[in-house]
């Protein structure tokens, strides 16, 4: 099934701890959604380079709400989202 919502998702809409952690006005929330519309967090930090300011930030798609553990995607759904689809499901 197609998806005709680019730029849009639902997700903070579980709970107002969910929302708050990513609308994150007085911090830098490390709950994003990507572009390819996959809710990700921030698990850590990798120092790419001493003489770089800029560390990179380690992303892992997020299935449950960590506040109210409302699923919040899937694994198929994360897939599919990205491209990254290298094993067919048998039914
Ligand atoms: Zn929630």
């Amino acid at each position: 099934m197609a998806v005709g919502t680019s730029g849009v998702h639902e997700f903070g809409t579980c709970c107002v701890d969910l929302q708050d952690a990513m609308s994150g006005e007085e911090f830098e929330p490390l709950l994003t959604v990507g572009e390819d519309g996959v809710l990700y967090m921030s698990v850590g930090l990798i120092d790419l380079d001493e003489e770089d300011d800029d560390a990179g930030m380690v992303d892992h798609p997020m299935f449950f709400c960590p506040f109210c553990g409302t699923k919040l995607q899937t694994v198929e759904d994360v897939r599919a989202k990205t491209g990254d689809v290298d094993e067919d499901d048998e039914d």
